[in-house]
C-alpha cells in the first residue's frame, strides 16, 4: 500500500531536448517503482529558463544529439553550483549519455564545438569519428549485471575522482580502450546506457529510491516486488547481438 503521506520527487531535466532512445521511459519506470516502494512519485519537469524546485528528491536526465545539448549547456550553467552541492551533499542522480557528457567538465564535439560541463562528474568527452552503436552488458559488483544500449561518438575518460559505473561485458562504453563504463561520484551516476535503462534495470531504481528515502526519511525498507517479467525482458535483451 502506497503511504501517500510519503512523497519522493523527481526532477526530469531538459526531457524536450534529451530523450534519445525513449530516455523519458526511465520517469515512467521510475514512479512506477516508486510506487511499488510504497512512496508517492512526484515529478517537476525542468526546461530550459525553469528553476530547480528546492525539493527535488532524485534527478533524471536523458541523452541526445550534440545540437540538443547545444541547446540546454548554457541553463545547465546556470545551475552548475546548485547541482554540484546537491551531488555532494548525496542527492542520487541519473544522467544518461548526453547529459552524462554535459555532467563532466567538457565536451568537445567532433564538429568543433567546445562545451563547458558542470564538472560535477571528474570526466571529459571528445567526439570521435567513430559512433559506438550496439547493445551493451555492463558488470557492476553494485548493481550485478547492467543492460543496454549505446549509441554516441563522445569518447568519455574518467579522472581520478570517480568510479566506472560498470565494466564492459559486451559493447564499448566510455571509449574502446579501457573497459570502463560510465561514472560514480557519491550517489551520481552518469552512464551511456540507453534503453531505457530503469525499465531493464530495477536494481538502479531501487539504488536511486532507497537513497532518496533515506536522506528524507530517515529509513527505507524494500518491499517484495516480483521481478519475473522485468527478469525476462532482461534474458531476451542479454542474448541479442551487438
Ligand atoms: N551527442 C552525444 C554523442 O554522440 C550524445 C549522444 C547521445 O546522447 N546518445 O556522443
Amino acid at each position: 500500500m502506497v503511504d501517500a503521506g510519503k512523497e519522493l520527487v523527481i526532477v526530469s531535466l531538459y526531457p524536450r531536448e534529451m530523450n534519445m532512445y525513449g530516455d523519458q521511459g526511465n520517469v515512467i519506470a521510475l514512479q512506477r517503482r516508486i510506487r511499488l516502494q510504497g512512496y508517492q512519485p512526484k515529478t517537476v519537469v525542468v526546461n530550459p529558463g525553469d528553476p530547480l524546485p528546492a525539493d527535488a528528491d532524485i534527478f533524471l536526465g536523458g541523452g541526445g544529439q550534440d545540437s540538443g545539448q547545444l541547446k540546454v549547456a548554457a541553463d545547465l550553467q546556470l545551475k552548475s553550483e546548485v547541482l554540484r552541492g546537491l551531488a555532494d551533499d548525496g542527492v542520487p542522480m541519473l544522467m544518461i549519455c548526453g547529459l552524462y557528457q554535459l555532467f563532466g567538465h567538457r565536451f568537445l564535439t567532433v564538429g568543433g564545438d567546445d562545451m563547458r560541463g558542470i564538472g560535477v562528474l571528474d570526466v571529459e568527452t571528445r567526439g570521435g569519428d567513430t559512433r559506438m552503436i550496439g547493445n551493451i552488458v555492463l558488470e557492476s559488483d553494485e548493481f550485478g549485471e547492467i543492460i543496454g544500449y549505446e549509441n554516441h561518438s563522445g569518447n568519455t575518460v574518467l579522472g581520478d575522482g570517480c568510479e566506472p559505473f560498470g565494466r564492459v561485458k559486451q559493447g564499448a562504453g566510455n571509449n574502446p580502450d579501457d573497459g570502463h563504463e560510465g561514472a560514480r561520484f557519491k550517489n551520481v551516476i552518469g552512464t551511456y546506457l540507453h534503453g531505457a535503462l530503469l525499465p531493464k534495470n530495477p536494481a538502479v531504481s531501487d539504488f536511486l529510491i532507497a537513497t532518496a528515502a533515506k536522506r528524507k526519511y530517515g529509513e527505507f525498507e524494500p518491499r517484495e516486488i516480483d521481478d519475473s517479467v522485468i527478469a525476462a525482458a532482461r534474458q531476451s535483451a542479454r542474448n541479442r547481438p551487438r
